[in-house]
């Protein structure tokens, strides 16, 4: 085991699958202790089994401030602050825009953009506290916006302003924002995709390269939260080699 982050507190949210897993389990293999939070509690307690380190399961729901609040509470109660935060928990609801089902808009906006939000500002006296690092889970829709995912690509490009404006508040009080945004990972994220064409244009995109795997996103996670105190690496940009 790795001693990079020994002792190091980590929050990380939407921990039970895909991205969110793989970073809690890379960050517990360098030393940290890890708080992981999500709705399915029993993929948690999965990942708390599986996890080299000492891991706080706790079931959050990133839409309810409440339950945003009390998972941060959790976290520093247990293990006495907090150093890293992972705002990671995230949904992609591929449509067009004509005749959508704006359920599924709300669903985003709160899940990614309000959430993610929300989470920061729970985190953050705690993150000032021990000069910590945000890392912020965008996207390559952050940067580009592309037809059939305006509002997910809404959502984090908000991402994108809301962390460049953090930034600019906290730096000089030694907090270290991040902001990731990976292109095609292979996870679950596709799978709550509604509309069946959209649905099989994500397998197909899928199927046609050497996707991402929700490790190489973890390994830029690690990287970015091992540097050295003066070091802010604040937006890392990573695609399949075979996405154009
Ligand atoms: P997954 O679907 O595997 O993971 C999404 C995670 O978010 C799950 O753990 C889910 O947990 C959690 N989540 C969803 N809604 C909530 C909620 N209301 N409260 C708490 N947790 C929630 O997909 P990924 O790992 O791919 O997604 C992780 C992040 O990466 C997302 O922000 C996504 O936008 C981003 N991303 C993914 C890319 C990809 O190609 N896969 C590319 C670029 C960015 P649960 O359902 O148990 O609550």
């Amino acid at each position: 085991m790795n001693t990079r982050l020994d002792g190091r507190v980590v929050l990380v949210t939407g921990a039970s699958s895909g991205i969110g897993e793989a970073t809690a389990l890379a960050l517990s293999a360098e030393g940290a202790r890890v708080a992981a939070g999500a709705r399915r509690a029993d993929r948690l307690e999965s990942l708390a089994r599986k996890a080299p380190g000492e891991v706080l399961a706790l079931e959050l729901d990133v839409t309810d401030q409440e339950s945003v609040r009390a998972a941060v509470a959790k976290t520093v109660e247990r293990f006495g602050g907090l150093d890293i935060l992972v705002n990671n928990a995230g949904l992609m609801l591929n449509s067009l825009i004509v005749g959508a089902d704006t359920t599924e808009w709300t669903r985003m906006v709160e899940t990614n953009l309000l959430g993610s939000m929300y989470t920061v500002h729970a985190a953050l006296p705690h993150l000032l506290e021990r000069k910590g690092t945000i890392l912020q889970v965008s996207s390559t829709s952050g940067r580009i916006a592309s037809a059939y995912s305006g509002v997910y690509a809404a959502t984090k490009f908000g991402i994108a302003a809301f962390s460049e404006s953090l930034r600019q508040e906290v730096t000089t009080q030694g907090v270290r924002v991040v902001v990731i945004e990976p292109g095609f990972v292979a996870t679950e994220l596709t799978s709550h995709i509604t509309d069946p064409t959209m649905q099989a244009a994500a397998q197909e995109m899928a199927a046609s390269m050497r996707t991402l795997q929700p490790d190489d996103i973890a390994n830029a996670v690690v990287y970015a939260v091992t540097q050295p105190e003066h070091v802010a690496v604040n937006e890392i940009l990573i695609r399949p080699t075979d996405q154009t």
